[in-house]
């Protein structure tokens, strides 16, 4: 088959059953493996519908300026996209977020401002407000604004969820997934809910995001710098809808990089941090599930991005995260029975 151009192959990933990672858990346990996108995240599909959605409505014209804050993945697929398309695009990036994302940009010929990840997120230096000035002081440029365009879930409700529900023919009991701008878990638990209200829709939230804590108590509360790059968030975005959501599970940095190296190691499968995190909630709640049932777990993005970080040895001593589960977390996720 022949596509007119790259942006035409974002989508259409592979579900993915997992064989030893989960082999203590009753449920057959699936993977919606993202990396497989040209960008090799999840966020290729939002930074696609960003830009048409800023084309249809006239916002954005040939020769134009795209700009966005971003943890990364969305820079990544926005650069690329503009590459395709013939826009400039620039990409505002926290500086927690590692060295090969901002180099990808820059590859795809986008332009890379950092700022400081250790300010609230209305500092005048945060990566938003940051995006915010550079939007307004270049003239004719447009913020892509993965937090507030309603393109970000809607484009999860169209495509990904659409595929779950095909490629697991409608059989699925639990969804997991982490949430950046939320636009993932919106769409995708929007669909699944309207289908069949019985799916479990959970939510992988890092220490030190406020997101759970407000699903919780309907108050922000406080929140700190975490290692894992790409969900949580210490404000609640306008593309985070959690009414479809049942619940949430908080997992450390430490955890969620020993699963992703895990995941790497017994499937085969270069998964960035947050597929731990994601994978560490998704067996908690397995752990307490039927055989026969299913549960589809979202890995968004590539290990490659953290071969500095997480993969590597040194890098691991350095920042202490050298972890193994003891008694209590081995009952959490199944592993004691
Ligand atoms: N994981 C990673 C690695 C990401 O970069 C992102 C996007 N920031 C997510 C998960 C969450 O996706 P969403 O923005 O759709 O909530």
């Amino acid at each position: 088959m022949i596509h007119d151009n790259i942006l035409d192959t974002i989508g259409d990933t592979p579900l993915i059953r997992l064989h030893r990672i989960s082999a203590h858990v009753p449920p057959t346990m699936l993977a919606k493996v993202e990396r497989f996108n040209p960008g090799a995240s999840i966020k290729d599909r939002a930074a696609k519908a960003l830009l048409e959605d800023m084309e249809r409505n006239g916002r954005l014209s040939p020769g134009g300026t795209v700009v966005e804050g971003s943890s990364g993945n969305m820079g990544v697929g926005l650069a690329m996209a503009c590459a395709q398309r013939g826009y400039r695009c620039i990409v505002v990036i926290p500086d927690k977020m590692s060295r090969e994302r901002t180099k990808m940009i820059r590859a795809f010929g986008g332009e890379v401002i950092i700022t400081r990840t250790d300010v609230p997120p209305d500092h005048p230096e945060s990566f938003l407000e940051t995006a915010r000035r550079i939007t307004r002081e270049i003239p004719g440029a447009v913020m892509a604004d993965q937090f507030c365009n309603q393109a970000n879930p809607e484009c999860h409700y169209r495509t990904t969820a659409e595929e779950l529900w095909r490629g697991t023919g409608g059989r699925l009991d639990a969804f997991v997934m982490g949430m950046g701008t939320g636009g993932t878990m919106s769409g995708v638990s929007r669909f699944l809910k309207e289908r069949d209200p019985a799916i479990r829709i959970i939510g992988a939230e890092p220490e030190g995001s406020i997101i759970k804590h407000f699903f919780d108590t309907g108050r922000e509360g406080e929140a700190w710098v975490y290692a894992v790059e790409g969900i949580g968030e210490d404000f609640i975005p306008e593309t985070l809808h959690m009414d479809h959501v049942d619940l949430m599970h908080y997992v450390s940095d430490a955890e969620s990089f020993y699963w992703a190296r895990r995941i790497c190691r017994e499937e085969g499968m270069l998964v960035g941090g947050s597929s731990g995190t994601i994978l560490a909630a998704g067996l908690r709640v397995a752990k307490d599930m039927r055989e026969d049932q299913t549960m589809v777990v979202v890995f968004p993005d590539s290990g490659e991005r953290y071969l500095s970080k997480f993969y590597d040895e040194d890098w691991m001593k350095e920042q202490g995260f050298v972890w193994e589960p003891g008694e209590e977390e081995r009952r959490a996720v199944g592993l004691s029975d």
